[in-house]
């Protein structure tokens, strides 16, 4: 049997990306397709979609839809086109009213609604295509309340009667958290109580919960994240309802797109390169150096970083660390990423203090970002706390030593290296604070200096395999616990 699988998320690869919920929705539901399975993905007709040209026609009878949110009339109509690249066919909700906008989020008063019509529409979309799914996939806050639509208001038609709902959590920090006067907005009539009624009487509604509470089974990105979300260090206030969903809590680590993020195909970069010929990345280096203005030795380590500059991502340590490095001339660094002011304005001073040592560039780039992931010697990501992590992986197929913290996924795809038997394929530190990164960065610069130790390092990395054969797998095995063997 295939699945028949509804899949709605905020955001898809490259359309509308901020971040690896993107690149899960794609490379997982790309996945699915190959396999056979009638995957529907729905998702936003943001302005940026519009721009981006696809070649796109209305769905005949799926145009002039109307849809009532509380006191808010909304019309929409639907998009339909291939995805970028893929013969998987993408379903785009056309609300000019809430999506036409820049960017993909925003901090208006109608962000709950706008994700909230998403999620509406998709099930709406489903019973208008007389398509019954198996599974109804959400993702994050934005489409959280899925499943209890889907148990509430959508529960009379026979269409769903089988179907079962996956709440996939990309970050649990992002929660769409909302105030109580948007309850009538959900249209849930009696069964409002199912909402969360201390906090209804607090004065919100958190969304992620709702999804935690009705889904069929809650899976999050790595085995590690699944884990510690469960306490309350990590559980950002919900671990008491996670850990009682018990085993229907499921850690899957994201898988890699190998089409994508491989050093022998990349089409970003302007020298390919295997496992087997490494001049390839040393050019890559050179020109990434040219590019950013680099310069440093041959044996100085290039350093990268390409993240969302956010408090999550371990940029505290760095602040009272890295400067010593660069003093002392033993390593250089090229960051790319947008995010805090704060952080922004500390790679920018560093890049003043540090000129040819240094590269800071703000803003997003795809191009980059291959470049970086190519031409570094050595990957940086000591976060707080990751869900999974997806540039930790890429280094490592890039031959670049990923220096990480051992949490959530980085702890799931990157074994500490040890010189004495020349196992592992990174540097792995344990504690959130200073000194540790100092150890790790001292760690991995040492190694560096021995050419045999590195060749060894880097070879190990260059051989794992994170692709989605495997992790789409795991997600396909989950969907038989629900709703039997496909
Ligand atoms: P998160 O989802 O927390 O942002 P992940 O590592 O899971 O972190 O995914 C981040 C994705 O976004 C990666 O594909 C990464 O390359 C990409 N990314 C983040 N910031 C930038 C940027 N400034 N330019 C290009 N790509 C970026």
């Amino acid at each position: 049997m295939a699945y028949r699988i509804l899949f709605i998320t905020a955001e898809y690869a490259p359309l509308a990306k901020t971040g690896g919920l993107a690149d899960v929705s794609t490379a997982l539901t790309r996945y699915l397709h190959r396999g056979g399975h009638d995957v529907r993905v729905f998702m936003p007709y943001y302005r940026q979609v519009a721009a981006a040209g696809l070649a796109l026609w209305p769905v005949e009878f799926l145009q002039d839809l109307e849809m009532t949110v509380g006191e808010h009339r909304y019309r929409y109509r639907v998009l339909t086109g291939a995805a970028p690249g893929a013969d998987l066919q993408l379903y785009f909700i056309d609300c000019p009213e809430l999506y036409d906008r820049p960017g993909i989020y925003g901090e208006t008063a109608d962000e709950a609604r706008r994700f909230l019509l998403l999620t509406r529409a998709a099930l709406e979309c489903a019973q208008r295509m007389a398509f019954a799914p198996h599974i109804l996939h959400c993702n994050d806050w934005h489409t959280a309340l899925g499943p209890l639509l889907l148990k509430t208001t959508y529960a009379w038609d026979q269409l769903f009667a089988a179907t079962r709902s996956v709440l996939t959590i990309h970050n649990l920090a992002y929660q769409g958290v909302f105030g109580a006067e948007h309850a009538d907005e959900l249209g849930l009539g009696d069964a409002s109580w199912l909402l969360h009624q201390q906090d209804l009487a607090e004065g919100r509604i958190n969304s992620l919960l709702h999804g935690i509470l009705y889904a069929d089974l809650v899976t999050t990105v790595s085995p590690g994240y699944a884990r510690e979300i469960c306490t309350a260090e990590y559980g950002a206030g919900l671990d008491s309802f996670l850990r009682a969903r018990g085993e229907r809590v499921v850690g899957i680590l994201n898988g890699v797109d190998y089409e994508e993020w491989d050093p022998s195909t990349d089409r970003y970069l302007p020298v390919r390169f295997g496992a087997d010929d490494l001049t390839g990345k040393a050019a890559v280096r050179r020109a990434l150096s040219a590019r950013v203005g680099i310069a440093i030795p041959d044996g100085v380590p290039l350093i990268g970083m390409i993240s969302r500059l956010v408090g999550q991502k371990g940029i505290e340590l760095i602040i009272p660390v890295l400067p010593e490095f660069l003093r002392r001339g033993d390593c250089a660094l090229v960051v790319l990423g947008t995010g805090e002011a704060r952080y922004e304005d500390f790679f920018a001073g560093l890049a003043l203090e540090f000129p040819g040592r240094v590269a800071f560039h703000r803003g997003y780039s795809e191009e980059l970002a291959h470049w970086i992931e190519a031409g570094a010697d050595m990957f940086l990501m000591p976060s707080q706390y990751e869900p999974c992590g997806l540039n930790q992986m890429y280094s490592l197929r890039y031959g670049t030593a990923p220096i990480v913290r051992r949490t959530g996924g980085l702890a799931d795809s990157v074994v500490h290296y040890s010189r004495d038997d020349g196992t592992g394929t990174g540097v792995v530190f344990d504690h959130y604070e200073a000194a540790s990164l100092r150890w790790a960065l001292d760690y991995a610069i040492r190694l560096y200096r021995e050419p045999a130790q590195w060749a060894r390092l880097v070879a190990n990395a260059m051989r794992q395999d994170y692709s989605w054969t495997q992790q789409g797998a795991c997600y396909l095995e989950q969907y038989a616990r629900l709703v039997g063997p496909s």
